[in-house]
């Protein structure tokens, strides 16, 4: 008899992340022949560290090939401890430390740990698209506040707080953000964080994956600096982008006692370790010379400078300064296009690889987000095609 089943019918509720797609595309049209420069998906176009590569192979060689500690090793929960003492001047035990693989972990247990149909979670929107795909994976209500170009794609707490309601479980936030480069100023955190204390049912997830990548006048200022909340912030943040090891499939989370109990279930039931050589490469990254984080960070800052104002060029784009992560994302509705036709068109006739706006919500549409973490010639090539078609 022919097969006759149905899904569980929350896993219709999952988005996706287009820039794997258009990377998926833009692969395809290069082994076909095509030039095509990638500009599209978030990943530093830098090799891992020397160093850090050497320690991942010296464990390999060491023996590490079995299971870890499902939270991981402890070495390294207790290197992620002072790297956040001598950043950010807080004292974080080890023990509320977890290693995961890749950040984006964090972001399905933070929805799994507060979620459920009756709930509402508020996320940024245009903002990183596994918040509302990982929301609305639970069965919870996905409310999206807006970030908007004329606050410089940062938030305002205000609104958020109004957002919040009696079932309103979990707020994200993310700063520096992903897809828009804004970065939010501290007294904008700090009123948050106080106004938090007026919902004390509320768990908030701060996403720090961009803390070292911060260039504008806004410095980075980590949630962790408002104690006031701590008992119930969960921190995303891990390797993936300040030490060019996307690959490597490494992250970590902050959990207050409670909820990392059972993330920690959450970690046994899925993964149940971090693959133990990255592990060790993931401790060098921390213990090993900083210099390459200053170094790629330099790098990153002078590729915006110079794709927001070339992109300033081109008719009919307008593109505010990031002023953090590596992103540019201008306003192209001066083109008369949508932000997809856009995609697909600087893709397939100029071979220009982007992600549309709308790939990071509704309040994306009108934009583009371009990636800086290509070379300066690759940068200049790919702004040159499009300003000398439009
Ligand atoms: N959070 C944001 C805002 C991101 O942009 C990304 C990756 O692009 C992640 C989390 C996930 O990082 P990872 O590759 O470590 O899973």
């Amino acid at each position: 008899m022919k097969s006759n089943y149905d899904l569980a019918s929350r896993n219709y509720n999952l988005g996706t992340e287009t820039a794997f797609t258009v990377l998926a595309k833009a692969t395809r049209l290069a082994s076909e022949g095509k030039n095509i420069i990638n500009l599209g998906i978030g990943q530093p176009d830098f090799k891992t560290p020397e160093h850090i590569v050497e320690a991942g192979i010296k464990a390999l060689k060491d023996g590490h090939h079995g299971y870890t500690q499902s939270i991981g090793i402890p070495n390294l929960r207790e290197a992620v401890s002072n790297d956040i003492n001598r950043r950010h001047n807080e004292n974080i035990s080890p023990d509320n430390i977890m290693i995961v693989p890749g950040g984006k972990v964090i972001i399905f247990f933070a929805a799994m740990l507060m979620g459920e149909r009756g709930k509402e979670i508020l996320y940024p929107n245009p903002g990183f698209p596994i918040y509302e795909s990982a929301i609305n994976y639970t069965g919870a209500k996905s409310v999206p506040y807006q970030l908007s170009e004329d606050k410089g794609f940062s938030f305002s707490s205000e609104e958020i707080l109004n957002k919040i309601n009696k079932n309103t479980s979990l707020i994200i936030i993310n700063s520096p953000a992903n897809p828009t480069g804004g970065v939010v100023p501290k007294t904008e955190l700090q009123k948050l964080a106080m106004g938090l204390q007026n919902f004390p049912d509320v768990v908030l997830m701060s996403d720090e994956i961009y803390d070292q990548f911060c260039f504008g006048e806004n410095k980075f200022t980590s949630m962790l600096n408002f104690p006031e909340i701590r008992d119930r912030l969960i921190i995303l943040n891990g390797w993936s982008k300040t030490y060019a090891m996307t690959g490597w499939r490494l992250g970590y989370g902050i959990f207050p006692k409670k909820l990392y109990k059972i993330a920690e279930k959450l970690a046994v039931n899925i993964h149940s370790c971090v693959n133990a050589s990255a592990q060790y490469a993931a401790l060098e990254a921390l213990n090993g010379p900083q210099n390459c984080v200053t170094e790629m960070n330099n790098h990153f800052k002078r590729r915006a400078n110079l794709m927001y104002s070339k992109l300033n060029e081109i008719n009919g784009f307008s593109c505010q300064k990031p002023n953090g992560a590596f992103y540019c994302f201008p306003n192209i509705s001066g083109t008369q296009k949508d932000s997809s036709e856009i995609q697909d068109f600087l893709l397939e006739k100029l071979g220009v690889a982007t992600v549309a706006g709308t790939s990071f919500g509704r309040y994306g549409e009108g934009y583009v987000r371009f990636s800086c973490a290509s070379s300066d010639s690759a940068i200049e090539e790919a702004i040159s095609r499009i300003k000398e078609f439009f």
